[in-house]
């Protein structure tokens, strides 16, 4: 089954995420203004993989959902993603 993750609002609830929030949720360092693919740039973070919350029959709402949502650096991102190797990568994801 293919589940379309990259919503309308999805993008929406991520943009939110990273404005209303100041500091990585991972190293806790102050957040900033740069773009993909700078490595500081601001992106949003899945608390639970997204692989993972599939694999444990989570709803695609819940998924991506605002709970489930933390602004990192793309770098803190890339390296706790690196962890489990389980989350899907767009590379042209602005929200990667
Ligand atoms: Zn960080």
């Amino acid at each position: 089954m293919i589940q379309r993750w990259d919503t309308t609002e999805y993008r929406r609830d991520a943009a939110l995420t990273i404005a209303a929030t100041a500091h990585c949720a991972i190293c806790g360092r102050a957040l900033t203004s740069y773009r993909n693919p700078h490595p500081m740039a601001s992106t949003v973070d899945h608390i639970t993989a997204r692989a993972v919350a599939l694999a444990l029959g989570w709803p695609m709402s819940r998924i991506n959902g605002r709970s489930n949502l933390q602004a990192a650096h793309r770098v803190c991102n890339l390296r706790k993603q690196a962890g489990d190797g389980t989350e899907l990568r767009r590379p042209d994801s602005p929200w990667t």
